[in-house]
């Protein structure tokens, strides 16, 4: 491409609210084959609420979620905000904590009034040792609602199973059908539920699923799905997206996202939508097109 080609896609790109951080994004975006994108934040709001909450024998609604709540409340997780905003909205009071600690890609825990409280997914009930066979069907339900199931351990006993559901951004379906219109490949890549990533990509026809991936996992997706498919534009918002942005021959972040994101994106996207991605590969073909 010449540097006026680039200057111009540049610069209509600036219009658009597609603000190339480097030029060379605009020459790879045509060649793109597929677009992996982020679930949490990207294709969803990333603004999770409390759907349900079933009890096992034994145990009271009010104290376990006080208790769970308590714990979110020192996590800035998304869904750690869907279950402290479930307890104050039934006004209970949340009891202190201590000793908190995340598990990265897993959940939480922490010591509450005595009690040893741990919440997160199978995963890392298993890692606990504990069995969440006994809330499997309901779990499995719960996926295959697009929620996303997750488990509560009190004093190393299994206490309830809990969903917080996501809502798809409006603009996501136009943004996926716009992607496959420019015949490209879309893949979500998710540190989710398998169940719940899948309804979710059904319902918006996205093409293949990589879930239940840790942090890393996510730029380990990314080399294979270039191997597979060629060319590979990331589409992320998070911490978490930073090295697959980088690992992505073009990588754009949301413009509503997280700093850390946005320095590690060759592309921004100020609209704060999907859209942004089929509008700026557009504009790589129009104007790189067969100049360069
Ligand atoms: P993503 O950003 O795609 O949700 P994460 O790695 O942040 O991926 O989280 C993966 C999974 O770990 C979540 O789906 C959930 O099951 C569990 N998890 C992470 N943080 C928390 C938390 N604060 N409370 C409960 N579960 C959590
Ligand atoms: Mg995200």
């Amino acid at each position: 491409a010449t540097p006026t080609s680039i200057m111009v896609g540049t610069g209509r790109g600036a219009e658009l609210g597609i603000l190339f951080r480097k030029g060379e994004a605009l020459q790879l975006l045509k060649e793109a084959k597929v677009v992996a994108v982020d679930k949490t934040g990207t294709l969803t709001e990333g603004k999770p609420a409390l759907t349900d909450l079933d009890l096992a024998i034994g145990f009271d609604r009010a104290q376990v979620l006080a208790r769970i709540a308590a714990v979110e409340a020192k996590s800035e997780h998304p869904i750690a905000r869907a279950i402290v905003a479930a307890a104050e909205a039934e006004k209970l009071h949340l009891p202190a904590v201590e000793t908190f600690s995340s598990v990265t890609g897993y959940g939480v825990r922490a010591q509450v009034m005595g009690s040893r409280v741990e919440i997160g997914s199978d995963h890392y009930m298993v890692l606990l040792g504990l069995d969440p066979a006994a809330f499997a069907r309901t779990a499995q339900r719960l996926g295959d609602e697009g929620k996303t199931p997750l488990y509560a351990a009190i004093d190393g006993k299994l206490a309830a199973v809990i969903a917080v559901a996501d809502p798809i951004k409006a603009t996501t379906p136009e943004a996926i059908k716009a992607l496959h219109d420019l015949g490209l490949k879309v893949a979500m890549i998710t540190g989710d539920n398998r169940r719940t990533a899948e309804a979710i990509a059904r319902r918006l026809g996205i093409d293949e699923v990589v879930a239940e991936v840790l942090p890393e996992g996510k730029v380990e997706a990314v080399k294979r799905l270039k191997r597979e498919h060629g060319r590979l534009a990331y589409v992320g918002d998070g911490i978490n997206d930073a090295p697959a942005l980088a690992e992505a021959d073009v990588g754009l972040a949301i413009g509503t996202g997280t700093d850390v994101a946005i320095e590690a994106a060759d592309v921004v996207l100020m609209s704060g939508s999907l859209n942004g991605v089929a509008t700026a590969i557009a504009l790589s073909k129009a104007t790189i097109g067969n100049i360069g």
